[in-house]
């Protein structure tokens, strides 16, 4: 996706702080960070939302939530404190850049329901 900046942090053509890189996937810190660990995991595959995954993606999205982000989240020291998964999907959940992508927040606790 010629216009997607996700993508073009996939490829390396945005900088970006990255934490956690393989063929598949690539995880960096959030732009605008809403704890002190904010890191967003993305598939290098554009994919629009949670909407737009196929049983192609099966793997991927395993790959993501069974290896991916625990091992981010031991990395940055918040996986026995605990940390918040978030995928925004669509308008409603207010969904600003349309690359599926997981937020991984920690670092501070959580309130529920969140703001
Ligand atoms: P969402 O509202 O779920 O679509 O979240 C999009 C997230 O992407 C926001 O938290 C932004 O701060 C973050 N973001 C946007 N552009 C960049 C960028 N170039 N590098 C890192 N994070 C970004």
């Amino acid at each position: 996706m010629e216009d997607c900046i996700f993508c073009k942090i996939a490829k390396k053509e945005i900088e970006s702080k990255t934490v956690y890189e393989d063929d598949t996937v690539i995880a960096f810190r959030d732009l605008s960070p809403q704890a002190p660990e904010h890191v967003l995991v993305i598939p290098k595959k554009h994919v629009k939302s949670i909407n737009e995954l196929t049983s192609e993606d099966t793997a991927l999205m395993g790959h993501i939530f069974t290896e991916v982000l625990p091992k981010v989240a031991k990395e940055l020291n918040i996986a026995e404190g605990g940390y918040r998964v978030v995928i925004n999907t669509g308008e409603d959940a207010q969904q600003t850049v349309k690359h599926l992508h997981v937020h991984l927040l920690g670092g501070r606790k959580m309130t529920w329901p969140p703001g």
